[in-house]
């Protein structure tokens, strides 16, 4: 095969099974948010520049290498969004929902960063993630942190961590970053090009480099928790003692930073050693200036993203596989012409039952069409030929266990509901 077309670097296809692992994703996603009141948000996957590079910070990673941003036909500066935080503060503010009482959002959609791809790292992700505003205490965090752990939980996932920090208010951080500057003032010269640029714009960031020779030189810096403020420490304090009443391990993490300028206070990670390099599965923390950044009354708010591919990934090496995604579905081979109408009958009575059927109608045997479903995985085979039609019995094969009975048509629907879900079961 030489197909014409490829998809675009750093892009995936999702396609079966892996389709249905992404899709079940999202519904467990989903139920383990509204346990927390989280309620879904949808906001368009562009933007305009400006929300993007005034939020997430001119000198990070994202906005000055990585966005895909291209002129609309007016002229217009747009951007395929690298994240979701900006696209829900400017909702939020923009249909006013800060006036309807509704403060708790997720999300689940793609992303977009112009990233060098490499295991766990495309140029078209899926991201999930929560937002919730108007709380500026640290429960909050914790809930927040614990919802993240609770959906890892879920998913069966094992071997993570949660790693957490506190990058401090701008009062705090403003003496910290002084205080760098001070400490490696005459060695700018022995840190790479990048932390050069930091150490003048945003010092704080070079905290995360990932230089082998810098982060050996940044060791000995003074931490950040170290610095914070009375306020902040206590806010820590309280972060770190919920997530103990919580049942939620965690580790701290002196450099944590995140890519991201518009943290303040709780930054944390989920990290797996079931990924490599890119080990965060995802990660997130409050934001207690950027609603009034965009235009708002001042609001806190905090929040979490993970990276599904990362999510699917870690639960590929350590969750239980997933059933395959013909499991408990019902088979019918219609053998012959004449049992078109009344296969196509039984398919409708089946799904009105909210049970799954496939119907093949196609030429070919009996042999030809019980590989096909057994090749499926499906759960049953119902074989529908001259003669079941004639004496109102349909052959059931369990294809589990090989086992076959004759079921009476008129009573084939109750049969397969008693034993939804249980396609082995055949007593
Ligand atoms: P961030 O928004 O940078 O905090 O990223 C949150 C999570 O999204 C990361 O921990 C990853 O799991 C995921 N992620 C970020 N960038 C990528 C990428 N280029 N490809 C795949 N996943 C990514």
């Amino acid at each position: 095969m030489n197909p014409k077309f490829q998809a675009p670097r750093g892009t995936l296809d999702y396609t079966p099974p892996g389709s249905l692992a992404l899709r079940r994703l999202q519904e467990l996603a989903a139920e383990v948010f509204s346990r927390y009141g989280f309620l879904p948000l949808e906001t368009p996957i562009f933007e305009s520049t400006d929300l993007f590079t005034r939020s997430i910070g001119e000198e990070t990673d994202i906005v000055s290498k990585e966005m895909y941003t291209f002129p609309d036909k007016k002229g217009r500066s747009l951007t395929l969004r690298p994240e979701g935080t900006a696209s829900a503060v400017r909702a939020y503010l923009e249909r006013g929902l800060e006036d309807t009482g509704f403060s708790r959002f997720w999300y689940f959609g793609p992303m977009f960063r112009y990233e060098r791809p490499q295991a766990g790292r495309t140029r078209q992700f899926f991201q999930l993630g929560v937002e919730a505003f108007a709380d500026a205490g640290p429960a909050s965090d914790a809930e927040v942190i614990e919802c993240f752990w609770r959906l890892c939980e879920a998913l069966g996932l094992e071997g993570l961590q949660v790693k957490l920090n506190s990058v401090g208010c701008a009062a705090c951080r403003g003496a910290y970053t002084a205080a760098l500057k001070e400490r490696l003032r005459g060695r700018e010269g022995d840190v790479c090009e990048q932390c050069r640029t930091r150490l003048e714009k945003n010092p704080l960031r070079i905290l995360d480099c990932k230089v082998a020779a810098d982060q050996e030189l940044y060791r000995d810096l003074p931490k950040l928790v170290d610095s914070l403020c009375e306020a902040c420490a206590a806010h820590f304090a309280g972060v770190r003692g919920n997530l103990e009443l919580l049942g939620v391990a965690y580790v701290l993490e002196p450099r944590l930073v995140r890519g991201l300028d518009y943290y303040t206070r709780t930054a944390f990670e989920i990290t797996s050693g079931a990924l490599g390099a890119q080990d965060a599965v995802g990660g997130g923390g409050r934001y207690d200036l950027l609603v009034e950044q965009f235009g708002g009354r001042p609001t806190p708010a905090v929040g979490f993203a993970a990276g599904v591919e990362r999510l699917l990934m870690v639960a590929e090496k350590t969750a239980a596989s997933l059933p395959a995604p013909y499991a408990g579905t019902a088979y019918i081979a219609a053998l012959g012409e004449r049992v078109g109408r009344r296969a196509l009958e039984l398919a409708r009575d089946i799904r009105t039952e909210k049970l799954s059927c496939l119907l093949d109608l196609g030429p070919g045997g009996l042999g030809k069409k019980l590989k096909a479903a057994s090749r499926l995985a499906c759960g049953w085979a119902l074989i529908l030929g001259d003669a079941e039609l004639d004496s109102g019995n349909i052959a059931v094969k369990d294809l589990a266990s090989g086992e076959q009975k004759l079921v009476p048509l008129e009573g084939l629907v109750t049969y397969l509901k008693e034993r939804r879900g249980h396609p082995c079961r055949t007593s």
